[in-house]
């Protein structure tokens, strides 16, 4: 028989359904009985006139009912349940896979869980509807984006994982390569590079639902994957990007059913960010804003291109070998009113990149620039980081020699996805929001990974683990 969801049996009064999904509760009454099917649409009480069918079933467990949808007698209904007007009246049940007592409660908020066993059973722990709600606002919300770009004439294309370091500022995962032993594949911080190259392959407008990977230090609410929607566009300017990003963020957070506290987006410049709040990303809600669940964006502009190397970070240690590094991206360009400063080498510390980062309720939740598409401009950056000729030619000689075959002007942006459903559904913590995510110490969902490779493994890739004290 075809499959009904609870949802729709509302709507069957006087008709017999089939529901599939899991007890979430039993009643054993004696002779008869009552179960609560579950599914992702809600919740039914079903009447099971079968002492068998009643002692046979576990909470969790999954089950086939077929049963004739009643409405319930007035003092029966239960007002407090979306389904309380009606109850199934249970004709077969069918045990489709028996659970035994679960290693973790499945009801309730699962905030007081410790982390090891939420993301060891995380399977369980996403049956919370807490979570299915989560995981469905950020599918709802991908959906959103993705239809307003389409619409807007952007191409989504795919960039590879395998790839070669993108020196975005931090320190890249590795793979090894079997065909090119003491070889290595870095893993793509962000699509940066191939998103920019796309432009000068003439996509014009690019978007991608990119997974970032960086080998930063944990914190507790992160992992070291993240995902972002990436963006990239060719023949615009800071202005025109920063208003396509607003529109875009404007209408699928109000479609989400979101409220903003701005229709216009409020800009403050980096030095005036550091002036009033000491950061650069600041929290512009009311305390009864907080307590409505407002979205407060605003754009943050006009940062220092370069900063002095922070000597405590290797990845900056490595990049700012002048003593200098970038403070955002090595692949915007400063300002306009800049080039010359940059092209000479002067005035380092005092120029400024066409950067701009988005900033919502005290977090930073996208950044992007206008990018230096000119290679002699591109060139100047990595001279004012000290790095030689060679270096550079071996870092980003293929940018370059892109740059010269005739590439338009460009610029983009990266959105980060976990921190806009984070905040959209007032979740604390980025790993509320994501399907599988990693422990604080870097250990992966369920899988437990990283593990030991097999000695023979490692043979065939040309490595040899020398064991640290
Ligand atoms: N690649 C940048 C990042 O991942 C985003 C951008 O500038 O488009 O932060």
């Amino acid at each position: 028989m075809e499959r009904t969801f609870v949802a729709d049996t509302l709507q069957k009064i006087g008709e017999t359904v089939t529901l599939m999904g899991w007890v979430d509760n039993v009643r054993d009454m004696g002779k008869f009985g009552f179960i609560d099917l579950r599914d992702k649409t809600g919740k039914i009480q079903c009447f099971v006139g079968s002492k068998d069918d009643i002692q046979k079933v576990t909470v969790e467990s999954v089950v086939e009912i077929t049963g004739l949808v009643k409405a319930r007698p007035e003092k029966m209904v239960n007002a407090k349940v979306a389904t309380g007007t009606i109850e199934l009246e249970t004709q077969s049940l069918t045990l489709l896979n028996r659970a035994e007592a679960l290693p973790i409660p499945v009801a309730g908020d699962g905030y007081d869980i410790n982390e090891e066993s939420r993301l060891k059973y995380r399977y369980l722990d996403l049956r919370r509807e807490r979570l299915s709600k989560v995981l469905r606002t950020r599918s709802a919300l991908v959906r959103e984006f993705r239809e307003y770009l389409y619409k807007d004439g952007f191409t989504e294309v795919e960039t590879p994982i395998l790839t070669a370091s993108t020196k975005e500022g931090s320190r890249d995962f590795v793979v090894p390569s079997r065909m090119n032993p003491g070889k290595f594949y870095a893993l793509p911080q962000s699509p940066q590079q191939y998103k920019q190259l796309l432009m000068t392959a003439g996509v014009d407008r690019y978007f991608q639902i990119a997974r970032c990977i960086r080998d930063e230090n944990l914190r507790a609410d992160r992992g070291f994957e993240h995902t972002q929607l990436d963006v990239e566009m060719s023949f615009v300017n800071q202005e025109e990007i920063m208003t396509e990003i607003e529109n875009l963020i404007k209408t699928s957070i109000q479609k989400m059913g979101g409220k903003l506290k701005d229709q216009v987006f409020p800009r403050v410049t980096y030095a005036e960010s550091m002036e009033k709040y000491g950061a650069d990303k600041f929290d512009l809600r009311t305390e009864e804003e907080k307590a409505e669940g407002v979205l407060a964006f605003a754009w943050v502009v006009s940062f220092p291109f370069f900063k002095k190397v922070d000597k405590e970070d290797a990845a900056e240690v490595a990049d700012g070998k002048s003593g200098w590094t970038f403070t955002h991206n090595p692949f915007s360009s400063p300002i306009p009113e800049h080039i010359d400063w940059h092209l000479k080498g002067e005035n380092v510390e005092q120029i400024v990149t066409a950067q701009y980062d988005l900033v919502c309720n005290g977090f930073e939740v996208g950044g992007g620039s206008i990018r230096a598409h000119n290679p002699e401009v591109l060139r100047s950056t990595y001279k004012i980081m000290g790095y030689t000729d060679e270096m550079i030619e071996k870092g980003i000689g293929h940018m370059l020699e892109a740059f010269k075959y005739g590439t338009p002007p460009h610029g983009g942006i990266g959105l980060g996805i976990d921190r806009l459903v984070m905040l959209l559904c007032g979740e604390a913590s980025l790993k509320e929001t994501i399907a599988f995510p990693m422990s604080y110490t870097g250990r992966t969902a369920v899988m437990n990974g990283p593990s030991e490779l097999d000695p023979n493994f490692l043979k065939e890739l040309g490595l040899e683990v020398i064991k640290k004290n």
